[in-house]
């Protein structure tokens, strides 16, 4: 399903810098990326970036591919790329017939490094993991060369040979680039391009002992792909220096011609009562403070989609939020208006009792029952409308009656009249064993004739006890109680212990045969989602709750 904008496009500084590419001719097309570790599940952070990736080729003409930045052997597993590859698709995006696997260029790159050990511009360094820390200088003082530096490069081939050959320990030797041990930017100060790791990959299995570090791979893989524009976020600002030295070196030696692709950095997104740190998601999980990664609580791809948060509304988000250069922490507040706007459109209305209490009316026959039919979205009539028995006994929510009513109460209280949404109005005349009691006037049906001569200021939903859907319902609300969870104490800490309640609800009949996944307006009361184990989980209430 495709979400329709809200507003037209707003142009951004990424927009320009496609746009003038592409005036200039320096690009024919758009190609693009998106570059997940396959260390994690996909959070919120990550939706920003997919939704940007893939519009910009739709926008000017291209594509965007799915890479696997999978250079680090122990860390990957194959449950987080399928995980990932469904997250992507769910979104609406697609990439076939371009999946990548940064795995699949360490042929090729370890040839690119060859070439560079050849033209004097790698070598191989012996120093101890402590000796290079302490060789790097700092942002003040420069570096010192090592003295492996100096290496032929006939000792820096045989070396390197070695290496991939499994004839040295792990930590024994590193490839690092000639650049300059002395720049301002320490990136530049002769960075690794490969360790030794003598470990299993869950691609490559055993073939490889040496692996790439993430900026030589990186810019390399984007060359090899085509890919025009690679957006990251703003911490590799001042890798943008390496990513052009190690691809022009490459180009040099004539693996690549121009143009090169160019970097492009972005703020990440940070949204107030989550975390969108992997390490602390993956803490969330192991240590059991929620259910797995699909929580509807968690600020994951899974764990949104399991609450019912669409694809429509991440594309709205992404678009509002926009792309910027500063520091930008973004209301949890603006993501859920996204995922109403999109529910609006796209969610059928129901009624829903969630906190059940009887009403009888008392003048209705036991053996009688009205089949009532009910618009499935007031403003769309072209969804039709659905069947919903009415009955002596119904269902009604507790709060919608008082003993005694506050002042400006008008819902059930003894003498007040009600119309019961859709059915028929009924006054109340009081409660008795805990069953609210009230007699209804057989002429006041909704859509019939002499409906209007009742004018009632409560109008209230309610399901038929005999026919009803007993459901469990959840009632998310946020994970943490404070915006900003961990900034005084750890994280942990600031759990929010009431994040869910869980309700055993009264639903319309025709929710009995809701589909999991299937969205829905609980009048009254949100959005909701048909849940995989029958029951229903809150996405997000009518109104923003949080507004003092
Ligand atoms: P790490 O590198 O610590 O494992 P990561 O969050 O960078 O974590 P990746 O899987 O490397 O995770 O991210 C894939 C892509 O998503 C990267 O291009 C990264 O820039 C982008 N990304 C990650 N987090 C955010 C965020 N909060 N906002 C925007 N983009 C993000
Ligand atoms: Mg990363």
């Amino acid at each position: 399903m495709v979400n329709k904008p809200a507003f037209p496009p707003a142009s951004n500084f990424i927009r320009q810098i496609v746009e003038t590419d592409l005036a200039a001719g320096k690009y024919r097309e758009v190609v693009t990326r998106f570059t997940p570790e396959p260390n994690g599940h996909l959070h919120f952070g990550h939706a920003k970036s997919i939704c940007l990736n893939f519009l910009l080729p739709q926008e000017y003409g291209g594509r965007c591919h799915l890479r696997f930045d999978d250079t680090n052997p122990t860390k990957e597993e194959q449950e987080y790329v399928d995980a990932i590859r469904e997250a992507v698709h769910w979104l609406g995006f697609q990439w076939e017939p371009h999946e990548h696997y940064a795995s699949d260029y360490f042929e090729r790159l370890y040839q690119f490094a060859q070439a560079l050990i050849e033209r004097g511009q790698a070598y191989v360094d012996s120093q101890s993991a402590d000796e290079m820390r302490a060789s790097r200088g700092t942002l003040t003082e420069p570096g010192r060369d090592s003295p492996y530096r100096a290496r032929s490069v006939t000792e820096n081939q045989q070396l390197f040979g070695e290496m991939r050959e499994g004839k040295h320990a792990d930590g024994a030797h590193v490839l690092r680039a000639k650049i300059d041990m002395r720049s301002p930017n320490i990136n530049l100060r002769d960075p690794v391009m490969y360790r030794i790791r003598h470990a299993h990959h869950h691609r490559t299995g055993d073939k490889w002992c040496i692996y790439p570090t993430y900026d030589w791979a990186h810019g390399t893989s984007d060359c090899i792909e085509g890919v025009t524009h690679s957006i990251c976020t703003l911490e590799f600002e001042d890798h943008r220096p390496l990513y052009d030295w190690f691809n022009q070196r490459v180009a040099e030696a004539g693996f690549f011609s121009p143009p090169l692709s160019r970097q492009i950095e972005m703020a990440r997104l940070n949204l107030t009562y989550v975390v969108l740190s992997k390490r602390r998601l993956i803490q969330l999980v192991e240590e059991k403070h929620v259910s797995g990664w699909d929580d509807p609580r968690m600020p994951t791809l899974a764990g949104g989609r399991r609450r019912g948060y669409t694809p429509g509304g991440f594309r709205t988000f992404a678009e509002r939020i926009g792309v910027s250069k500063a520091h930008q922490v973004i209301e949890f507040s603006i993501l859920e208006d996204c995922m109403r706007e999109d529910l609006n459109e796209l969610a059928p209305r129901r009624m829903a009792v969630l906190d059940p209490v009887k009403l009888v009316i008392d003048n209705y026959p036991a053996d009688r029952e009205d089949m009532l039919q009910l618009p499935n979205h007031p403003q769309k009539p072209e969804w039709g409308k659905r069947d919903a028995p009415f009955a002596r006994e119904l269902w009604i929510e507790r709060e919608d009656f008082q003993e005694t009513p506050e002042k400006g109460y008008f819902r059930l209280y003894p003498g007040n009249d009600v119309r019961l949404r859709f059915g028929y109005v009924v006054k109340c005349t009081g409660m008795k064993d805990g069953v609210v009691r009230a007699t209804y006037y057989p002429d006041s049906r909704s859509g019939t004739p002499t409906a209007d001569k009742y004018k009632v200021k409560g109008n209230i939903h309610w399901v038929s006890a005999r026919h009803a859907h007993a459901a469990d319902v959840r009632l998310y609300d946020r994970l943490f109680t404070v915006a900003e969870p961990g900034a005084e104490h750890d994280f942990l800490a600031d759990i929010n212990p009431r994040s869910m309640t869980a309700v055993r609800s009264q639903l319309e009949p025709s929710l009995g045969a809701a589909k999991a996944e299937e969205r829905f307006q609980f009048e009254r009361h949100g959005y909701f989602v048909r849940d995989r184990d029958g029951g229903f989980n809150r996405t997000v209430t009518l109104r923003d709750s949080w507004k003092k």
